[in-house]
């Protein structure tokens, strides 16, 4: 087991605090010599795209005082798909029904448990068993092959329509859990896919996440799995796609950290080096996470960076982000004002993928995580708000799983 950390002061930990690496730079004509950071040195498209929003995020935080949730303002855009087909221009995502029914149901439930009418649940149902009429596995659209990521997607989506008219009871376990055995590789790996499919930790963490959730967790199905995810662990703390130095990204961590706390083997892993890694995704000027090294910040990685750092919190282990920062970024520079939902960054739009995981995100911020260890498969996460006065109001949610704890908890109990 790695040491605790949790006694280290921050400015130990976060490696965004580390001094600039500066060198001595001859002009052209040799005629002067000036002290130049690294990072100037060296400019190049990404470092001048930092630039320029690290300006724009600047401007924003001078303007804006107390930043507030506009609760009201933003479920208005998750409840448009719900009554509004949607533009022409989004038909590429057609391989993505159980997606967009997730990302828009759990944003909204996220921002007030109870605004998901009893109406909308049923239509949920509805429209996932219509793509899969036997109850699963799900695949992106109607006659699509089934397929990991939208068989994750569409079982959240369902676990948070608080089994209305008994719904729950048609989703299909054996289906599912054979179809999962079909995926599952020698190595541990799953494939996304029947025969097809790529394999990477977000194929694991999609059937382990569903497999957990319907009681489904058999020494075969999870045989070689945490081998297969303490191998994409690389040099610089987080995890790659794949095993062995495969570059490290906050979606690929996150799925291993939450499969690994599923399994219950969070201890097999470098945890000082990935609270490092979580650090160094926090930059200073603009107080969002980015997801890999040398990349713009996101707010998405506010919840696949932040619920690693939520789950390591969980464990006793951190701190590992600044949180008060990262909901100034969430609120202040992504939050949008003259039209509502969430945009990843300064100067792009907001939508459906990036409303979802900024709230989720945000609730990250506003609450502490801690385990109970009486519950199995990292379940019962219980969080606490920090401050009632400055909270959001927003549902208290289950970071290894990215759904309210409360719904998560029933969902759990009907299948097991
Ligand atoms: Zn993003």
């Amino acid at each position: 087991m790695a040491r605790k950390i949790k006694d280290l002061k921050d400015t130990n930990l976060l490696g965004r605090k580390r001094l600039p690496i500066e060198r001595v730079v001859s002009s052209e004509d040799g005629a002067y010599e000036e002290v130049v950071p690294m990072v100037k040195e060296i400019e190049t498209e990404t470092t001048e795209a930092r630039e320029e929003l690290l300006q724009k995020c600047q401007a924003i935080f001078t303007r804006t005082d107390f930043p507030v949730l506009n609760r009201d303002f933003h479920k208005k855009f998750l409840e448009s798909p719900l009554s509004h087909k949607l533009p022409p221009g989004m038909v590429s995502l057609d391989a993505s029904g159980p997606w967009m029914i997730y990302w828009v149901a759990n944003g909204l439930k996220v921002l007030d448990e109870s605004c998901l009418a009893r109406e909308t649940q049923r239509r949920i149902y509805q429209k996932l068993f219509g793509i899969s009429t036997v109850g699963g596995p799900f695949g992106g659209g109607l006659g699509q092959l089934p397929h990991l990521a939208s068989t994750y997607a569409a079982i959240n989506a369902l676990a948070i329509c608080e089994n209305v008219d008994n719904c729950w009871d048609s989703i299909n376990k054996d289906s599912i859990y054979n179809w999962l055995l079909t995926l599952k590789r020698k190595d541990g790996g799953f494939q996304t896919c029947y025969k097809v499919g790529e394999y990477d930790t977000r194929g694991v963490y999609c059937a382990i996440s569903v497999a957990s959730m319907l009681g489904l967790l058999t020494e075969d199905l999870c045989k070689n799995v945490v081998q297969f995810l303490v191998d994409c662990q690389n040099y610089e703390g987080g995890f790659g796609a794949v095993s062995h130095e495969d570059e490290a990204h906050g979606g690929y961590t996150f799925c291993a950290v939450a499969s690994l706390a599923i399994l219950g083997a969070l201890d097999k892993v470098n945890l000082d080096k990935l609270a490092d890694w979580c650090s160094q995704r926090q930059f200073n000027g603009e107080k969002g996470l980015s997801g890999r090294s040398n990349k713009l910040v996101d707010v998405c990685y506010s919840f696949w960076v932040g619920g690693v750092a939520s789950i390591l919190e969980a464990y006793g282990y951190g701190p590992c982000i600044e949180k008060d920062a990262l909901r100034d970024y969430i609120l202040c520079c992504c939050q949008m004002t003259n039209r509502p939902g969430i945009r990843d960054k300064p100067g792009t739009n907001p939508d459906f993928y990036h409303t979802n995981y900024g709230l989720l995100g945000l609730a990250i911020t506003e609450n502490t995580f801690r385990l109970d260890k009486t519950v199995p498969h990292a379940f019962k996460i219980t969080s606490t708000i920090i401050d009632q006065d400055r909270a959001s109001g927003l549902t208290a949610i289950n970071p290894v799983y990215g759904l309210p704890n409360k719904d998560l908890e029933l969902f759990y109990k009907h299948f097991t």
